[in-house]
Order: C-alpha cells, then sequence, then structure tokens
C-alpha cells in the first residue's frame, strides 16, 4: 500500500501535503484482522532516478547471490520438516521454530509490546526461523527474532495497539 492517500509521504521533495489525520484514516482502511495475514510490512523508500540508474547495472550479480542463498534456505526446510516454513501448521510451527531461551524473553516482551495475536505471533516464529535458515543458522537466535519482528510494522507508523 502507499505510505498516504497522495503516496508522497517521506519523500525527500516534500510533495505529501497529506494531514496527519488524513493518514491514519488512510492507514486505517486495512483491518487488524487483514493485517494479521500479511507476513511481511516494510517501509520501501521510493528510488530516485539517479539510484535506479546506478543500480540498475549491479542488480544481476547481486540477485543471483540471493537466490542461491534462497534455494539453500528452502533445501534446509524441506530437510528439517519436509515443507517449507511458509507451509507449517501450528503444531509445526511449534516443534520447528522454536527460538533458543534468550530469544524467547525478546519474542515474548516483543509481542507483548506489538500486542501479537496467537497468529501474528506463529507467523513471526515462522519468519524468524527463515531468517535463521537464511543465515545458515540451525538455531533462531534473538538477532533473527528481531528482525522478524521488524517486519511486521511499518516504521513510520504509531504503535500496533491502535490497530489490534
Ligand atoms: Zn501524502
Amino acid at each position: 500500500m502507499n505510505p498516504c492517500p497522495c503516496g508522497w509521504r517521506g519523500d525527500p521533495s516534500g510533495r505529501c501535503q497529506c494531514t496527519p489525520d488524513q493518514v491514519s484514516r488512510y492507514r486505517g482502511r486495512v483491518s487488524g484482522p487483514l493485517l494479521d495475514r500479511i507476513d511481511l510490512a516494510i517501509d520501501v523508500p521510493p528510488p530516485s532516478a539517479t539510484q535506479l540508474v546506478l543500480d540498475g547495472a549491479a542488480v544481476a550479480p547481486e540477485s543471483a547471490v540471493v537466490r542461491e542463498a534462497v534455494v539453500r534456505a528452502r533445501a534446509r526446510q524441506q530437510r528439517r520438516q519436509g515443507v517449507t516454513n511458509g507451509r507449517l501448521d501450528a503444531a509445526g510451527t511449534a516443534r520447528h521454530c522454536v527460538p533458543t531461551s534468550a530469544a524467547q524473553q525478546l519474542f515474548a516482551t516483543a509481542s507483548a509490546r506489538l500486542g501479537l495475536s496467537a497468529r501474528a505471533y506463529h507467523r513471526v516464529a515462522r519468519i524468524a526461523r527463515t531468517v535463521a535458515d537464511l543465515a545458515d543458522s540451525d538455531v533462531i537466535e534473538a538477532a533473527h527474532v528481531a528482525e522478524a519482528v521488524g517486519y511486521r510494522r511499518l516504521p513510520a507508523e504509531q504503535p500496533a495497539r491502535a490497530r489490534a
């Protein structure tokens, strides 16, 4: 979704004239139960024209490296549990997506702060498992949980409580 009704919020040009009220009404149109079903919410600032030209040349090798990491992570998931993390059911998630005890503490604090539902908690656990898999890690560390939790909300957004 766009960051605001006009789509320019956060752009350095300052083109966005939307009021905070308009922005929160716009974002409020996406219901909590719907957001609950979305795995990743990431703020993606628009690239400048210069960036597009400069980065264009570097896209191919970088994307090949990423692809290789994804293929490796998926193979690791298949070996461990017979399906990819995204297809784990609640029991499979409880079995295969358990963070280290230090990471569990962080996870508990973060989910309380974000007001995560049970469903959202399981989603974040599976994403943390994927982050760990992409890092070739058998265990889910605090850093993996922290990254997964970060994908639950847009940085510019007010506390998630408001849309729970
Ligand atoms: Zn705007």
